[in-house]
């Protein structure tokens, strides 16, 4: 191409840019405002409003016109930088709103059908009908196994029932993902996330080879105790078991009540004063926050930003509890790693976090020191055994991400060889898995799409691997905190109360960037290697 052919373009970019911050950034800060006030109200009217502005942001996005012009600068040799990563960011939030809109809305219609499905489904025991929670916790507490053996199988019933609509649904997307020029909708979610399928795939092939071992030796000493629990040999345990119904999270077998030191503790005080210590303030945040339970509003935790410049916010529904500080602590990970902390400086497609696994890195990253009894006592919360509080808290995060990281092999692997032959024998392509991953025996004889039941397989597809590829970021960073700014080569013992060189080191390394980076790129900025299974397997594994 001729120069002045590219300096064209490059104008032409600026120009598209400049339109796009005009004309459609308005519409998302809308829809974020929408999301808030229904979240906070739960009420009919604000969450009818949050339709009408997502749909409006969908229906500018899908602009025909705007993406044929972004394919063709996407094409284009543009010479800045920064315009060629927000052309190359805003193509791929473009791509994503082409597929036909026929098609679109019976995809939409057939996952709210399933969803809709599985809000009304009861697990039917005789003619006992238990809820979802009512189920676990009879997973939780009874030890009547012919009880947990009927609850559990009643409980995969809602697969049976959504088995027809979520293989239309698959066939739907699969469609969709060939109209947008990919091979399959596995393969279409990873690459519009800017992730190559095979490269996840690799490294996921590591973490399981540093984590099989200690996962497999972990889970013989807990099948020992729940044999002995149920008064079975350890070769008779079945999925049900286990606590969870899909073996997700590990049983309550710790003893120490990690919640006595909250009990009256303030938690958004530690919080304040652990985040100012390490010379990120998070006062104003909080000042817009809505942090504690009332009616109607949504029980779970987010943290949202807003507009790109500054008004950042936390929803929660904060009791004093281990949860909830660990909860707390999260979400305001989340706070730092937005507009925050980000430079006002970057343009605005680019003033957010590369990506969502690198934000709930850094989350999951400050979340870890709930579980701290040192971490506490420094922060002035009363532990009354440091020690034992440490060491069950410790036992039972490392649990914890074991055995989900093995869940999260299972999902992955099902779902891209789902999407990729969607007529192969997918009940048995699922217990082979969790056999494989999980360690879980199969129920002899069983042949029932127990899948199906999962309902993030319907509303959060193909997104699994972001939350372990987070804890794999967040684990990484954290051995480059310790190395760099402690100088400490046992990240598994470090933590933190008053250093603001945290807070510095931070922003130079992960805030700063903003989008800048994609995601990879960030991670051997941040740490110096690409992401990997080293660091997790050192503090979890081998
Ligand atoms: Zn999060």
């Amino acid at each position: 191409m001729s120069g002045e052919v590219l300096a064209d373009s490059l104008a032409e970019a600026r120009r598209l840019i400049a339109e796009y911050e005009r004309s459609v950034v308005p519409l998302e800060i809308a829809t974020a405002r929408a999301w808030w006030q229904a979240n906070i109200s739960g009420k009919d009217a604000d969450f009818a409003a949050k339709e009408a502005a997502e749909n409006r942001l969908n229906e500018a996005l899908a602009d025909h016109d705007r993406f044929a012009r972004l394919k063709r600068l996407r094409q284009a040799e543009l010479a800045d930088p920064l315009v060629r990563r927000q052309i190359e960011l805003l193509y791929l939030v473009h791509l994503e709103k082409q597929v036909d809109a026929e098609l679109l809305r019976r995809m939409t219609s057939k996952s709210n059908a399933i969803e809709k499905q599985f809000n009304v489904y009861r697990a039917k025991v005789g003619d006992r009908a238990y809820t979802d929670s009512e189920v676990r916790k009879i997973l939780r507490t009874s030890k009547d196994t012919t009880l947990r053996r009927r609850v559990w199988e009643a409980s995969k019933g809602v697969g049976s029932a959504v088995i027809d609509d979520l293989k239309s649904l698959v066939f739907l997307r699969n469609q969709a993902a060939r109209q947008l020029g990919f091979r399959n909708y596995h393969q279409m979610q990873l690459s519009l996330h800017e992730q190559d399928p095979a490269d996840v795939l690799t490294l996921f092939d590591e973490l399981d080879r540093l984590t099989r071992e200690p996962f497999l030796k972990r889970k013989r000493q807990i099948d020992e105790r729940l044999a002995e629990r149920f008064g079975v040999p350890v070769d008779a345990l079945r999925p049900w078991h286990y606590d969870d119904p899909f073996f997700q999270e590990p049983p309550a077998i710790y003893g120490t009540d990690l919640d006595a030191p909250f009990a009256k503790a303030d938690i958004v005080a530690i919080c304040r004063r652990f985040y100012r210590g390490i010379g990120l303030p998070i006062d104003d945040v909080l000042a817009r926050s809505d942090l504690y339970e009332k009616p109607g509003k949504s029980p779970h935790a987010f943290c949202t930003d807003i507009d790109r410049a500054g008004d950042v916010r936390v929803l929660a529904n904060i009791v004093p509890n281990e949860y909830w500080m660990g909860t707390m602590l999260h979400e305001l990970g989340h706070a730092v790693y937005s507009s925050k902390y980000i430079p006002s400086t970057l343009p605005y497609v680019l003033r957010t976090e590369s990506h969502i696994l690198t934000t709930e890195g850094v989350a999951m990253m400050f979340e870890r020191f709930s579980k701290s009894g040192e971490w506490l006592s420094e922060m002035g919360v009363p532990v009354s055994d440091v020690k034992a509080y440490s060491r069950a808290a410790r036992a039972m995060r490392r649990d914890q991400l074991l055995i989900f990281s093995r869940w999260c092999q299972v999902m992955l692997r099902f779902e891209a060889a789902m999407y990729e032959r969607p007529d192969q024998d997918l009940n048995r392509l699922w217990w082979d898995l969790v056999e494989r991953y999980q360690g879980i025996h199969r129920p002899e004889g069983r042949n029932a799409p127990d899948f199906a039941a999962k309902i993030h397989i319907v509303s959060a597809p193909c997104y699994y691997h972001n939350y372990m590829m987070g804890e794999l970021f967040a684990c990484q960073l954290h051995a480059a905190i310790a190395r760099e700014v402690f100088h400490n080569d046992r990240p598994s013992t470090l933590i933190y109360t008053r250093s603001p060189e945290v807070g510095r080191f931070m922003i130079q390394h992960v805030f700063a960037p903003g989008k800048r980076l994609p995601w990879n790129e960030l991670t051997r900025f941040a740490t110096g290697a690409p992401l990997n299974a080293k660091a997790f397997a050192a503090e979890f594994g081998q």
